[in-house]
């Protein structure tokens, strides 16, 4: 059945790079197969699943969204993706993205954008607008994305989806393609909050694989959900919200329902608790240096020998002439600009003014959260702080998506869960808008049990 809406609607919405008809029945039967004979199975097993195209696999193409890896197929799957295919959920498909997952709308893939089942002229938000489309359309029940800076909760908010970042280390980074490793996290989404606990549990915990995964008995994120499924859960919850979040540039229709939320939520008995949180303004700026800094590092490996794509310039030339035509041709102009800003960034005497200050900057963004956290259980924000805009309305002027994360970036530079929910539509253009929750680390249990009380 979802291969038949995805063969009805993707044409229209461009959310799969790849699907494989044939790997996916085939595996849906080898389901069935195991059902019929009397194995008792998970409760996902044979639920359909797609995945960011930024986690490598072995069924299909793995290209991040870009020219540079065209056809790739990778020898074995992402750590993601096989616990995944070990608790029986089938993989139907690679979902668009922006190039190496930078940017705010899918508009930065190589393959075209994918655009939002709410209005097919509008961004589905990004840099994982496929999964959330592909969710909010019902081509896939459940999704796998990657949230560096917000790539899973603001198109989850753009389309009207549920989306989460878990804590830093929570899931393993083994096999997803590396933007800027200190940021990355991979993470569920799906249109509730339970079915998105419900892909947690299933790809969290230590892999020996991944460094910095973090060896940590996690809590069930579904029973956190099914106990919080019931607004009388909401009391005595502390909810901070930041001032410092709710910038001048938040749409009316985001603000009012944002507020309106709340005023739902102290009605249920959550206390409401304004926070400052003085260093959160300069996020943007300490993101957009960290990011492009740790991505010039993680792009150097596409050299035209050991992946994907390699062009020779005309009548031959050195090594360096390859290369060079290479990342000409294989890149986009977004990863160029970023790789140009990183390499600025990381130069000889420039590292303390720039990556060495935005890393200080992180330190007391860490401490705005700690302290924060001393008053509150959780915090809240707008998701993002616009609806979904229309295609092409951000063309030549990247300042406008990189505000756009503004919201999202603090949970990435600090480590800590959030979770993004749809919470009603905007009166001025009728699309979706999302709320989201953040917790200290290792708390993402306290955001499915809010998430589902909430919902
Ligand atoms: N929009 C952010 C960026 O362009 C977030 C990217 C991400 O989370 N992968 O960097």
């Amino acid at each position: 059945a979802h291969l038949d809406r995805i063969a009805a609607v993707d044409g229209d919405l461009n959310a799969f790079l790849a699907t494989n008809e044939e790997v996916s029945l085939e595996a849906a039967r080898a389901i069935d197969a195991r059902r019929a004979a009397g194995e008792e199975l998970g409760e996902l097993a044979g639920v359909p699943l797609a995945v960011k195209d930024v986690l490598v696999t072995t069924d299909m193409p793995s290209t991040s969204g870009s020219k540079m890896l065209e056809g790739y197929r990778s020898p074995f799957d992402a750590t993601s993706v096989a616990k995944a295919r070990a608790a029986g959920l089938i993989s139907i498909g690679k979902t668009n993205m922006d190039e190496f997952a930078m940017g705010s709308s899918t508009e930065n893939s190589a393959y075209g954008p994918t655009r939002n089942p709410w209005a097919l002229d509008r961004v589905p938000g990004g840099s994982g607008g496929g999964s959330a489309a592909a969710v909010s359309a019902f081509e896939a029940p459940l999704a796998l994305g990657s949230d560096t800076g917000g790539s899973i909760r603001q198109p989850a908010a753009l389309t009207g989806t549920v989306g989460a970042k878990p804590t830093y280390g929570g899931v393993s980074r083994y096999g997803a393609i590396a933007l800027a490793s200190s940021l990355d996290q991979i993470g569920p989404c799906a249109r509730t909050v339970l079915d998105t606990a419900l892909l947690h549990d299933v790809i969290a915990g230590h892999d020996p694989h991944d460094s910095t995964s973090l060896a940590h008995e996690w809590p069930s994120m579904v029973a956190a959900a099914r106990g919080g499924a019931n607004p009388e859960s909401l009391r005595g919850l502390r909810v901070g919200v930041v001032k410092q979040l709710m910038l001048d540039g938040v749409q009316p229709g985001v603000k009012a329902r944002f507020e309106e939320t709340l005023a739902l939520m102290s009605e249920q008995g959550a206390e409401i608790i304004e926070i400052d949180a003085p260093h959160f303004e300069y996020a943007v700026a300490a993101y957009y240096l960290i990011l492009p800094s740790e991505a010039s590092s993680n792009l150097a490996k596409y050299d035209s020998v050991r992946f994907g794509l390699r062009v020779e310039p005309e009548g031959g030339g050195t090594i360096e002439g390859v290369m060079s035509a290479t990342r000409e041709a294989g890149f986009g102009a977004e990863v160029k600009r970023r790789i140009i800003l990183g390499t600025y960034a990381l130069s000889a005497g420039y590292y303390d003014a720039y990556y060495g200050s935005a890393q200080k900057v992180r330190t007391l963004i860490q401490r705005d959260f700690a302290s924060a956290f001393a008053q509150v259980d959780v915090i809240a924000s707008p998701t993002a702080p616009t609806t979904a805009w229309q295609l092409g309305a951000h063309r030549g002027n990247p300042m406008q998506d990189y505000l756009n994360d503004a919201t999202t970036i603090p949970a990435n530079l600090a480590g800590i869960p959030g979770l993004s929910l749809p919470v009603g539509t905007a009166a001025e253009d009728g699309l979706p808008v999302g709320l989201q929750l953040m917790a200290p680390a290792f708390e993402d249990a306290r955001l499915y049990r809010a998430g589902a009380a909430i919902e």
